[in-house]
């Protein structure tokens, strides 16, 4: 089935689902289909309390209309600026798709954007994103990617990597 570029850019997937299409399509799609041990992970925990120490005053979801994008706080610079918070940068590639995909959300919606901004609180990092043109074609193949893997039936095979062990779905992939 191909979908059109309309249908794609209409897609609407959260900033977790864009992420976990990096680190691992398996996990995109046990996420997705609401099979969540999300909250038993200590290795989440632990991030969430990390990012709320660090960002107690600055942190503050903002969700977009009826969209399902939540960016962890936005400040204003010649355009929007998106933050991110996370707790390693161990999934980097992964997190900066994320914030790539925001920006392109946001620019999508008629907003004026300039750039995202991750923070590392635990290593002091700060790592600024930027949009570029090819990234806005990255990002609609991502999101057709996606809708594929959400289309199959069962969950793509274990992919063996060294997150797997500190992943919320160790147990029921290797269990
Ligand atoms: S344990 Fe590994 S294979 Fe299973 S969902 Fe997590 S990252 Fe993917």
């Amino acid at each position: 089935m191909t979908i059109s570029y309309e249908e794609i850019t209409n897609l609407k997937f959260t900033g977790t689902q864009v992420a976990y299409y990096v680190i691992c399509k398996r996990k995109l799609w046990l996420f997705s289909k609401g099979l969540s041990y999300e909250s038993e992970s200590e290795f989440v925990e632990l991030g969430k309390l990390l990012d709320e120490r660090a960002f107690k005053r600055e942190k503050e979801e903002v969700e977009w209309g009826e969209n399902p994008v939540k960016i962890d706080f936005l400040t204003g610079e010649e355009g929007l600026v998106v933050h991110e918070v996370k707790h390693s940068p161990k999934l980097e590639e992964a997190h900066v798709l994320q914030v790539k995909y925001y920006l392109w959300f946001l620019e999508k919606s008629g907003v004026k954007v300039s750039h995202g901004i991750i923070h590392y609180p635990k290593q002091r990092k700060v790592l600024r994103v930027e949009l570029t043109q090819e990234d806005r074609k990255v990002i609609v193949e991502a999101l057709e990617n996606i809708q594929k893997v959400l289309l199959e039936e069962k969950p793509p095979e274990v992919i063996k990597k060294p997150y797997c062990k500190k992943c919320a779905y160790y147990e029921f992939c290797y269990g």
